[in-house]
């Protein structure tokens, strides 16, 4: 069986009152199967309470995104070292929605990997391309060059990448398995090429529409190490069959 991990996104959902379920989440970490590990990203007013709840557990809390920066004039921000101060071990960069909607770059991603890492957070960076990318044939080399450039130099066992087709995320459509295992195919041989054999090792999530009815499917597919869930990650009811696929 191959190692995984299984990582919920709740994105901008969630407050105190939902961490009242986290003990469930947790429960799903504990139980899992020897070599799948369980991850929860969760919005930075929720990392120190869900972190304090998780500490006996086997339940890893991460953020969602972080600054470049270890502290300063940035109002609004938060730093990596504020989030490993909550409590994070991890931290989610460059989730598409930050680089559509806060317009971060390949350059910014690997300014905040490289501020993660400092702080002693683990890093999950994600990339994907859009569907008109897609269209036009360009999916592979999109996600190169975003791999090239979001990705420092770096211990790879610190390293997970979440290939995450844009045109996938929320919408309940998903790449045919051919089409996930192309492309992991494709990320496994650029971080090779990257990183010599450190880099077979590295888990390739995908993320995008991973929902119980298709876990099973998507997690067997070559060089998938697990999965980057959204949507199904807000309950345990619909979380919980996706960490048992794995
Ligand atoms: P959904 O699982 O809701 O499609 O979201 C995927 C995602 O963006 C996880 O980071």
């Amino acid at each position: 069986a191959k190692n995984m991990l299984i990582a919920g996104n709740w994105k901008m959902n969630g407050t105190h009152a939902d961490l009242a379920g986290l003990g469930a989440f947790a429960g799903l970490a504990d139980r899992a199967r020897d070599g799948v590990s369980v991850a929860l990203a969760v919005p930075h007013t929720l990392v120190f309470s869900a972190a304090q709840l998780s500490a006996d557990t086997s339940l890893s809390i991460g953020g969602e995104d972080c600054h470049h920066k270890e502290s300063g004039a940035h109002t609004g921000c938060v730093s990596a070292a504020m989030l490993r101060d909550a409590g994070a071990s991890f931290t989610i960069l460059g989730h598409s929605e930050r680089r559509a909607d806060q317009g971060e770059s390949d350059a910014d991603v690997h300014a905040k990997a490289e501020a993660a890492l400092a702080a002693g957070l683990d890093i999950i960076i994600c990339v994907g391309e859009t569907e008109s990318e897609r269209d036009a044939g360009t999916a592979q080399s999109v996600v190169g060059t975003q791999l090239a450039g979001s990705v420092p130099d770096c211990d790879t066992a610190r390293l997970t990448i979440a290939y995450e087709p844009v045109w996938a995320i929320g919408t309940g459509r998903t790449p045919t398995p051919d089409d996930v295992a192309a492309m992991h195919d494709h990320i496994r041989a650029a971080l090779v090429s990257r990183f010599g054999e450190a880099g077979e090792s590295v888990l390739i999530l995908y993320g995008g529409s991973v929902k119980a009815a298709n876990a099973e499917e998507l997690l067997h597919v070559s060089n998938v190490g697990g999965a980057l869930v959204g949507g199904a990650s807000l309950t345990v009811a619909d979380f919980a069959p996706i960490v048992e696929a794995a």
